[in-house]
């Protein structure tokens, strides 16, 4: 199903100084994006693909016919060094993640990613990979600039001073500045980007983690299914994000990763086109074609008040920027949850959180 909604041949055009049958190493690949940069770089012609996951195989989003895909605990010193032997590139994008409601609460969880970075980029430089890509995310910023609604676009030196989110967020940053002194001190030439709330088909859309797009398009299914038409919404809507769409996600992280101008340095990777949650839940309820009344739960988890993405940076180096707009986005993302949401009430496995 994701081969279609991925647009045909994105990515052509960019030289990478590859060879088709380099080792291409990436974790996480058992979740939402890293699932679908194996599938993207397959697509590519690119023939060697390893990729990793902690999860148990039968519990990976997506499964790619012809790649190497290996269960294991890259927090684990001795695991990260098997992942990526032999590896031309490392994207490395495993992380304990979710949407607000997991990392406001988990923390510790959170924190502990640290080690998977520490390992990996550690075994990436001993292996002499040529590059390594970390995700970094909108998280790592001050929030303290992130106290209102209409808070101004976040630009890359908006981190510091630093006052990032806790757990999540300093994680975040630290293992960024792990992969600049890896670069500054010992010559591993890696490349960082922000991302700022990606989503799509393939992703989390419940079980705790999911974040608001899945999680909106799963509760005007719901609400549709069940006839009780109703929608609780966490905060009191006014919150304002960005949102990016997989394939442009997937498309930035390729240009990020071969582009000189942007080693260790991070960079956005987020669309600017900000709405307020009650915006997104009218967008989802057009797509449905259904209004629903809404309850708000103030003491529900609601991360920042307003965040988006300054693409200044990304426009200047490389003359790109997200664009896919909100509404087609969504309108891919409500018909595969809805076409999993089927699936699950007819019994079959369907991704989960
Ligand atoms: P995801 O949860 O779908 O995927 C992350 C995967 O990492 C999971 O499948 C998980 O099992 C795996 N993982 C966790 N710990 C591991 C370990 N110790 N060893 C091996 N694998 C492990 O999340 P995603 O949305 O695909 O996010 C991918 C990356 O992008 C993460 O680093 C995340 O922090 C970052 N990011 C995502 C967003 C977003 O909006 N989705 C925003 C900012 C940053």
């Amino acid at each position: 199903m994701t081969d279609a909604r991925i647009r045909h041949g994105l990515g052509a055009d960019i030289e990478r100084g590859l060879e088709r049958d380099d080792l291409i190493v990436i974790t996480g690949a058992g979740g939402f994006i890293a699932g679908s940069l194996v599938r993207y770089f397959h697509d590519l012609g690119y023939t060697r693909i390893r990729a990793i996951d902690r999860k148990p195989l039968p519990e990976w989003y997506q499964r790619v016919p012809g790649v190497e895909c290996l269960s294991m605990d890259l927090s684990h010193e001795v695991n990260a060094i098997r992942a990526v032997e032999g590896a031309t590139e490392v994207y490395n994008l495993a992380a304990d993640m979710g949407g607000m409601g997991f990392i406001e609460r988990f923390r510790v969880m959170c924190l502990r990613s640290i080690l998977i970075n520490t390992n990996v980029i550690e075994a990436a430089y001993r292996a002499g990979v040529k590059r390594y890509f970390f995700s970094s995310s909108a998280c790592a910023y001050n929030t303290d600039l992130q106290r209102t609604p209409d808070a101004l676009a976040l630009k890359e030196s908006d981190a510091y001073p630093a006052m990032a989110e806790r757990g999540y967020g300093w994680e975040k940053l630290v293992s960024e500045m792990f992969c600049q002194e890896y670069w500054a001190e010992r010559g591993l030439e890696t490349h960082i980007a922000r991302f700022h709330n990606i989503y799509g088909p393939n992703g989390t859309w419940f079980g705790g983690r999911e974040k608001a797009p899945a999680a909106m398009c799963r509760k005007v299914i719901e609400a549709q299914d069940t006839g009780d038409l109703r929608i609780e919404i966490w905060g009191d809507g006014t919150q304002a994000r960005s949102f990016c769409y997989i394939d442009d996600c997937l498309y930035g992280i390729d240009r990020i990763m071969h582009t000189d101008a942007l080693i260790a340095t991070p960079i956005n990777l987020g669309s600017s086109e900000l709405v307020s949650i009650d915006a997104l839940v009218s967008i989802v309820e057009d797509i449905a074609g259904v209004r629903l009344e809404r309850t708000y739960d103030p003491g529900a988890p609601k991360g920042v008040a307003g965040r988006n993405s300054d693409n200044t940076f990304i426009r200047n180096v490389l003359g790109w920027e997200p664009g896919t707009p909100l509404r087609d986005g969504m309108a891919a993302t409500y018909a595969w949850i809805a076409d999993q949401y089927a699936a699950r009430k007819a019994g079959r496995q369907v991704v989960e959180g």
